[in-house]
């Protein structure tokens, strides 16, 4: 087990980074990093070598800044905890304070933002000042990092990620480097990485989707990564049909960004002549489009695929498990699946708990197609995901009882995701706690109801929660967003969706609303969504 950075050398002058400041090469970030480590070690009063999972904080602009803060956090033997510039400060401070940093690293323009909150929580500042990365690289040699001679990395903490808190106050996930090679590796032999890759990266790098899928994998293997500040639909489809090098090969983001993209398309490229060329264009330059984070509706899927001829490969992962499930590079993607796990990942749908534990499994699977054994009969019946294997996090930090709680007595994580095994491929049915409304004798699939209520013609976005009901326990009620001068009522709806859906499925409540509220991975809090339209 080796974090990134060891590799870097070996690619030496190969541009790693584009961003708003220029080229970066593997050489110069490994040097900035060497560099900012010994800072770290000199503010900390420590060599390296005594550093014990020290967690370092770091604000930084999605750029190459990031990179030399998470490569100095690691070759100074610390935890990397990425903070997130849209956080409120209170947010920030939450994450410093929970993760008990010992340091606070900020890139120039957050410096002013951070000492106050940093004084507050006694805490040092650490500034990442851009003159760092002028001159040319004087520290090149790995041997020039210790760790990387004196100690094992497998079982170290290489990074506290937060979870989105959808469902509560979000944790913090501590991955070791065995796992987030684990994550790394399994996707660059799935989706096939290889250096001549470029990658476009337009996410937040305090969730696994932006920091693992779309920046330590192109950096594991020597591939380009061009990082906007910040996604922007007219920034990403320049980028696309860019015909300068290098040119994009790989593109990832989560659904609302498609929707995104889809919309800006609608509005400015309505010639058919410029439409073939976008067509074209991305038919002959970009190899792979992925979508996760969230689920991915099937009417975002096919109007993708209309307007680029990309057939988006979705897959799931979690903060605590990193990737597990995914559709294939190569063959049959399956609209509004996941596919089957990734290399090295076991998982189980387990259908009956007691409370002595899980007693019987639906399912297992590990990383090839091959290894999928059915209870027969069972094919198709839901169940709670569970996840075994060298991607799944070591601890919710600070959080014993928690982290405790995740694991069935054997060692299985439990995703806390409804799912289905069906027709050779795996179905997220949603959170358990919040997606599956159970009514009366029935339970439904929350995103199963947005999938179809998607496909309506006035509906631009929907959440489907369960309503608490004094007769059926739940009733099904979506929170929608309107085309611009469209209206609609509970009657058209069951109309309409008479044909396609199953009756009890049909919400019989909705809430008109201007916008969806979500996140910036595209998450809708849907606990807030109940306290908001059912107070109790
Ligand atoms: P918290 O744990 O704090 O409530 P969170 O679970 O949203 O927040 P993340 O770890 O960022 O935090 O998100 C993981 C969740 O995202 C999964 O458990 C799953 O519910 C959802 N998810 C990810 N990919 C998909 C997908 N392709 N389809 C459906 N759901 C997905
Ligand atoms: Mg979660």
């Amino acid at each position: 087990v080796t974090p990134v950075f060891t590799r870097a050398l070996a690619f030496g002058d190969k541009i790693a980074i584009i961003d708003q400041n220029g080229e970066h090469t593997y050489k110069d970030l490994f040097s900035q990093s060497l560099r900012l480590s010994q800072e770290i070690c000199r503010v900390l009063k420590c060599s390296s070598r005594d550093l014990k999972e020290e967690r370092i904080s770091f604000l930084c602009p999605n750029d190459s800044s990031y990179v030399v803060a998470q490569w100095a956090s690691w070759m100074s033997g610390g935890i990397a905890v990425p903070l997130y510039k849209k956080h409120p400060v209170p947010e920030l401070e939450y994450v410093i304070q929970d993760s008990q940093s010992a340091l606070v690293i900020a890139a120039e323009e957050y410096v002013e933002k951070m000492a106050p909150s940093a004084a507050k929580l006694g805490v040092p500042v650490l500034p990442l000042l851009r003159s760092h990365s002028d001159g040319s690289a004087s520290h090149t040699a790995l041997e020039e990092v210790p760790l990387t001679t004196s100690s094992s990395w497998k079982g170290r903490g290489a990074m506290i990620i937060y979870t989105s808190g959808t469902t509560g106050r979000p944790k913090g996930v501590l991955s070791t480097h065995e796992n987030v090679q684990a994550v790394t590796t399994g996707l660059i032999d799935k989706w096939e990485w290889k250096k001549e890759d470029v990658i476009l990266h337009v996410l937040p790098l305090h969730h696994v989707h932006g920091v693992i899928n779309k920046l330590l994998c192109p950096l594991w293997v020597g591939a380009t990564c061009i990082m906007l500040p910040e996604f922007s639909a007219q920034m990403v489809w320049k980028k696309f049909l860019s015909s300068q090098a290098p040119r994009i090969s790989i593109f990832m983001a989560v659904p609302t960004i498609y929707a995104k993209l889809i919309e800006y398309y609608d509005k400015h490229f309505s010639q058919p002549q410029v439409q073939d060329f976008v067509r074209a264009f991305c038919q002959d330059n970009i190899r792979l489009m992925v979508s996760g984070s969230a689920a991915l509706p099937v009417p975002v899927l096919e109007k993708w695929k209309n307007i680029t001829g990309h057939t988006l490969l979705e897959r799931y992962g979690m903060t605590e498990i990193g990737m597990a499930l995914s559709n294939p590079l190569h063959g049959v993607r399956v609209p509004g699946s996941v596919g089957t796990p990734l290399p090295g990942v076991e998982v189980r749908i387990a259908t009956e708990t007691s409370k002595s534990g899980v007693q019987s499994y639906s399912i297992h699977a590990q990383g090839d197609e091959n290894s999928t054994q059915v209870t027969p009969g069972r094919e198709g019946q839901e169940g709670e995901l569970f996840v075994k294997g060298p991607s799944v996090f070591r601890e919710y930090w600070n959080r014993p009882k928690e982290t405790k709680d995740a694991f069935t007595p054997d060692g299985w994580f439990k995703t806390g995701d409804t799912a289905a095994y069906k027709d050779g491929v795996y179905w997220i049915k949603g959170r358990t706690s919040v997606d599956i409304i159970k009514n009366g004798g029935f339970k439904i699939s929350a995103l199963e109801v947005e999938r179809h209520l998607l496909a309506h013609p006035h509906i631009t976005d929907v959440a489907v929660i369960g309503a608490p009901d004094m007769v059926w326990g739940q009733r099904v009620s979506a929170v929608v967003q309107l085309r611009k001068g469209e209206m609609l009522s509970v009657k058209d709806l069951k109309d309409w969706a008479r044909e396609t859906m199953a009756p009890y499925t049909i919400p019989t409540e909705l809430i008109v609303v201007e916008e969806i509220p979500r996140n910036q991975m595209g998450k809708v809090n849907k606990k807030d969504l109940l306290r908001r339209f059912y107070p109790s």
